[in-house]
C-alpha cells in the first residue's frame, strides 16, 4: 500500500520554503524510510529550527532562525542517514522573490546585514535604491538571511537530485 505520509514528505522537502529536509541527509527517500522519529535531533538543535511535521518526521524551518551548521542533529542520530560533516549540508540555492522590498524600490538591506559570508551584496543603481545581488558561490545555505527579511522574500530551495 502506498504510504501517503511518506510520499507527501518527499514532495515537501523539494518544495520552496522555509520548510526543508534536515541538513546532510544522503537522500530524502532514505530519510523517510529509516528515520525512527525519535526526535533526538529536535532536542539537539541549538537554534530550535527543527520542528516535528507531518507523520512525526522532523524538518527544518528557517523562518524561525538560522542553521548554524553545527552538525549536532547528525551527530545525535543513531541511524545511517547523514553524510560526513565536510560535505555540503544541502544541495540548495538561495532565491529572492519579487516580494523583496528593494526590488520594489523601498530601501532595505536586512538580508545582507545578516549574511556573514557576504553572499548578498547591494549595488548602487542610479535613480533607485541599492539592489540585491546574490553571490551564490559564497552562500553556505545557513538561512540567516531568511528570518530577518521583513517581506518573507527569501527561499532556500533544494536542487532536484
Ligand atoms: S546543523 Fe545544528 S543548527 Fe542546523 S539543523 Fe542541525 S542541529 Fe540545528
Ligand atoms: S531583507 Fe528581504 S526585503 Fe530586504 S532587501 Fe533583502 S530580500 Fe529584499
Ligand atoms: S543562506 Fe546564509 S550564506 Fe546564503 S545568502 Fe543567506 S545568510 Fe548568506
Amino acid at each position: 500500500m502506498v504510504d501517503l505520509v511518506r510520499r507527501k514528505l518527499v514532495t515537501l522537502a523539494r518544495g520552496p520554503a522555509g520548510q526543508l529536509s534536515l541538513p546532510w541527509l544522503f537522500s530524502q527517500q532514505q530519510f523517510v524510510d529509516a528515520c525512527t522519529r525519535c526526535n533526538k535531533c529536535v532536542d539537539a538543535c541549538e537554534t530550535q529550527i527543527i520542528q516535528v511535521g507531518d507523520g512525526g518526521f522532523p524538518h527544518v524551518d528557517l523562518t524561525i532562525n538560522e542553521c548554524t551548521l553545527c552538525y549536532r542533529c547528525a551527530s545525535v542520530c543513531s541511524e545511517p542517514l547523514f553524510k560526513a560533516e565536510p560535505e555540503a549540508p544541502w544541495q540548495a540555492d538561495i532565491q529572492l522573490t519579487d516580494r523583496c522590498l528593494a526590488l520594489q524600490n523601498i530601501d532595505c538591506r536586512s538580508c545582507a546585514d545578516a549574511c556573514e559570508p557576504m553572499a548578498i551584496q547591494f549595488k548602487p543603481i542610479i535613480g533607485k535604491v541599492a539592489q540585491p545581488n546574490l553571490q551564490t558561490e559564497s552562500c553556505t545555505g545557513c538561512g540567516a538571511c531568511i528570518s530577518p527579511c521583513p517581506a518573507d522574500a527569501i527561499n532556500l530551495v533544494l536542487r532536484e537530485t
